[in-house]
């Protein structure tokens, strides 16, 4: 009989094949007393097994492919980073000191603490790098009791695995090609987990968090990993066996049509020019970025830089890190955000500004462009680097969650401040275009004004949409909720780009809207030629692009903008979408 399964969509794609269980990383801890003349051994055993670890991690680092995916190296070096840390490499040694234990029971203590501080963290993505430390503390493990970490698979008589994993670390990914993986499934992580974002951009197809996978298959036993819906199909009978067979051939030559239009123009079919920008997040994603010739970058975010450390970036810092992107983008433009703190991401050197743990509604706190202005200082030094790191290429600055006009102009004169100060140092800096983000009601109904403020605007949906329907963007609990279709969101979407058209000023979506093509009909038919998202999505939007025209479009959106039922929005955008 089979079952169907279904967890998060990590890596697009379907796969068939023979099931191979990982087993690895279930034994149990060995738990006993050391007596005190023996604790100096057990202490420089936990050291060694660290030191191998780090041996192992280089090791795997320096393998990675050419092809491979440019996250993969950042991931082993976060694992490296994480191993290094006092936590890990040397909290565990006090305990077994402290409580004559060996070492392999104190590291256990240390990585259930260190969980439980994790599981504190509210902000998604800081939250799953608790799979990371564990997956670190693994391998530590492993080399304490003499267990491979090497995920090898032995007499692999199949062209066809598809591996079922309670958990896989980036490193194992590293394998993947020499060890014919074809796709992957795991019991734990979501859709921030690196083995998500690694399944993503590794073009496997992938389907994690599926919680009890690994104990309802057994051996070789064929599976289909479906990872466009999230779902695993355990002893699939015939026809659905030969449904999913035809589905796999759609895909792969669906694929195969969209790789060939990394280069073509995005022209709409009535000729219309589309600027289809990329949103990054470091700089490794700029290899992304011209490899699906993106037009730029729409949105960099520059968070990273300010997390995970106990001191702010400095000007300096934060300068090298701009300039060397905007160099690596070859004369295309850059747009980068100025940091978007608050909420539930609070740097450990915040002072009194920061949200206060349990505050009731982070997300109408002190967060974005208030925190910004807030902590002149921060914003400042911020604006000081990206305008030095703007000699070396064109930059764009702008502004997160603007609320309304006296924002924008405080921005302003920050700004101006910004360049005076690197006039007197006799700093050479570059010209900047400055925008907002419209992400917040108020500043969408406004926008009209803003704009006379600023060079253009950029639209934040995920944002917007949270605050348009008052759903948390990031609570599972009504995620049923945040719609993106729904028609007060749509008014609102059209009276922006409306606006800055009618005012010709630069109008863009960066929010998961602008890459998700079930709207992008609809949003050319409203006005809009600039699209920044992910790049994985680029391609396909860019296929829709050429398939449509927008002399019609103004007409045939008509309908869905006159519609305020929610239950009917989607039905309506599919019947724009299945137009020719
Ligand atoms: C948005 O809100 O749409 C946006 C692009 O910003 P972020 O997702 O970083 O909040
Ligand atoms: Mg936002």
């Amino acid at each position: 009989m089979s079952i169907v399964l279904h967890g998060v969509a990590a890596g697009k794609g379907i796969a068939i094949g023979h099931a191979h269980l990982v087993t690895r990383g279930t034994s149990e801890v060995p738990q006993y007393d050391i007596p005190p003349e023996n604790i100096p051994a057990e202490a420089a055993r936990f050291d060694a097994a660290v030191k191998a670890t780090r041996k192992e991690l280089e090791q795997l680092r320096n393998a990675i492919p050419e092809n491979a995916p440019t996250e993969l190296g950042a991931f082993i070096s976060l694992h490296l980073m994480l191993l290094t840390d006092v936590t890990l490499s040397r909290e565990p040694i006090d305990i077994l000191k402290e409580q004559g234990i060996n070492a392999e029971w104190a590291l256990k203590q240390q990585s259930d603490k260190l969980s439980a501080q994790f599981d504190s963290i509210e902000d998604a993505y800081l939250r799953e790098r608790k799979q990371d430390m564990l997956q670190v503390v693994q391998r530590i493990h492993n080399h304490l009791v003499g267990q491979s970490n090497e995920l090898t698979l032995v007499n692999n008589p199949f062209e066809d695995t598809i591996l079922i994993a309670h958990d896989l670390s980036p490193a194992d990914t590293v394998l993947f090609k020499e060890q014919h993986i074809t796709a992957f499934v795991t019991d734990i992580g979501g859709p921030t987990s690196h083995t998500a974002i690694l399944g993503r951009s590794l073009d496997t197809p992938s389907v994690i968090g599926l919680h009890n996978a690994r104990k309802l298959i057994t051996e070789n036993e064929v599976v289909i990993v479906d990872g466009i819906n999230g779902v695993l199909i355990i002893a699939p009978d015939d026809v659905v066996l030969n449904e999913y067979r035809r589905l796999a051939r759609e895909y792969r030559s669906h694929k195969r049509e969209l790789n060939k239009l990394k280069k073509t123009a995005a022209t709409t079919a009535d000729g219309v020019s589309i600027e289809l920008a990329a949103n990054i997040e470091s700089v490794e994603d700029i290899k992304a970025m011209h490899n699906f010739g993106a037009d730029g970058v729409g949105l960099f975010r520059s968070e990273f830089l300010y997390l995970n450390r106990d001191t702010m970036p400095s000007e300096d810092e934060q300068y090298e890190v701009y300039s060397a992107i905007v160099k690596k983008m070859k004369g295309k433009r850059i747009t980068i955000r100025t940091v978007d703190l608050g909420v539930d991401k609070n740097p450990r050197w915040f002072g009194q500004n920061a949200t206060p743990n349990g505050s009731l509604n982070p997300a109408l706190g002190l967060t974005g462009i208030r925190l910004c202005l807030a902590e002149p200082v921060m914003f400042r030094t911020q604006m000081r680097a990206i305008l030095r790191a703007a000699a070396h290429g064109p930059v764009r600055m702008m502004w997160p969650m603007i609320t309304s006009l006296p924002e924008v102009r405080q921005c302003l004169i920050h700004l101006d401040t910004a360049r005076k100060q690197l006039s007197e140092r006799g700093e050479t800096f570059g010209d900047v275009g400055v925008g907002c983000m419209i992400e917040i009601p108020a500043a969408a109904m406004t926008v009209g004004s803003i704009l006379k403020l600023v060079d253009f605007i950029s639209i934040g949906t995920n944002d917007l949409i949270q605050y348009v329907l008052s759903v948390d963007r990031g609570d599972d609990a009504v995620s049923h909720l945040y719609q993106p279709s729904h028609p007060a969101v749509l008014k609102m979407v059209q009276h922006v780009i409306r606006t800055a058209n009618r005012m010709e000023k630069s109008v863009s979506i960066c929010g998961e809207m602008a890459g998700d093509t079930a709207f992008t009909r609809l949003l050319l038919g409203m006005g809009l030629r600039r699209f920044s998202m992910n790049t994985n999505n680029l391609l396909a939007v860019k296929n829709i692009v050429l398939h449509s025209d927008t002399t019609k479009l103004e007409n045939d959106i008509a309908k869905i903008m006159r519609n305020e039922d929610p239950e009917k929005s989607d039905k309506l955008l599919k019947a724009l979408n299945s137009m020719d």
